[in-house]
């Protein structure tokens, strides 16, 4: 153990938490159990000039549960143009400020995305103050793999934007994660199973509240689930991306023979031995078993 660097290491992280003038604070805040506020979050939002929060009375519960008095002002989806242009006013004078949304990580599916744009344009400092954050709440929990993921967040509701939405996702491997509110839960159900099969999904509802639940089941099940139920809390949906089994069955060279696929290859002017490769790489086997196929013919 070196002291030097520890105190060092210590001395820095101090420096990191003095609250500075002419900063925006991306401060992440519970998703449901105000337990989950961090010691930092609270001393940041004490010691800001002020706080923008989405919803000023959901946010002045909070406040008060930490014990904490700060101006307010809103900042949410219909005032965010005119309002960020004031907040960078003020960062710009001096003021310090720490946004805060209804719930998790400001500027992820929520409005605090377009002040982090308009302060990097106007040279403003942003500073992050790590929170929950749905998303990545609900697919650690989601029992699906976890080590490369998608988020796609709310799907667009008009149908052609939705469509277009989906078929983009159809071949993609990776576990995808939705946000979803109640009363659209089923129509998103049915789309997604009308557009990927009966994939795995899990459903993570009310997280870290009273009545969390995770329902880990098919797109089928859950619908079947919500035909006697209906769906309550907020949702995250983390679904199981595409099997290999199921890119191969919608690749072009699906229909053809071993064979075939190679000539494909051949006929669009690769030589014999870029072909077998090609194939090989398309059906995820060994070019010697490509090989050993053609030639063998
Ligand atoms: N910025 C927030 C975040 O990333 O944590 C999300 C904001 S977005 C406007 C709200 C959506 O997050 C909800 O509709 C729901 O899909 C998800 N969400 C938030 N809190 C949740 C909870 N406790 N359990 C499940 N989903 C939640």
């Amino acid at each position: 153990m070196n002291i030097t660097n520890d105190l060092e290491a210590i001395r820095s992280t101090e420096e990191k938490n003095v609250t500075e003038k002419g900063t925006l604070y991306l401060v992440g805040t519970p998703i449901g159990n105000l337990a989950d506020i961090s010691e930092r979050a609270k001393k940041v939002l004490s010691e800001v000039d002020f706080v923008a929060a989405e919803d000023t009375r959901e946010s002045g519960r909070l406040l008060s549960f930490c014990g904490i008095k700060k101006p307010m002002i809103s900042y949410f989806e219909h005032n965010k143009h005119e309002r960020g242009g004031y907040i960078a006013q003020r960062l710009l004078g001096g003021e310090s400020c720490a946004l805060i949304t209804d719930a998790g990580m400001p500027a992820i599916s929520d409005p605090g995305e377009d002040i982090v744009r308009l302060c990097a344009e106007k040279g403003v400092r942003v500073c992050i103050v790590p929170g929950p954050c749905a998303a990545v709440c609900a697919l650690a929990v989601s029992g699906l793999p976890t080590s490369k993921f998608i988020f796609e967040g709310f799907l667009p509701v008009g149908k052609r934007e939705r469509g277009a939405a989906l078929s983009e996702l159809k071949d993609q491997t990776r576990t995808i994660i939705f946000y979803e509110a109640p009363h659209k839960l089923l129509r998103t159900l049915d789309d997604l199973y009308e557009a990927f099969g009966n994939r795995k999904i899990s459903l993570c509802r009310e997280l870290t509240k009273l009545n969390e639940e995770v329902i880990r089941t098919t797109l089928s099940g859950a619908r079947e689930y919500y035909k006697e139920r209906s769906p309550r809390g907020e949702y995250v949906l983390i679904m199981e991306g595409a099997s290999l089994d199921e890119l191969k069955s919608r690749a072009f060279w699906a229909d053809m023979s071993v064979s075939e696929h190679v000539e494909y290859y051949v006929s669009q002017g690769n030589s014999k031995n870029d072909a077998i490769k090609a194939a090989a790489h398309d059906r995820g086997v060994a070019k010697s078993e490509i090989y050993n196929q053609v030639m063998i013919k």
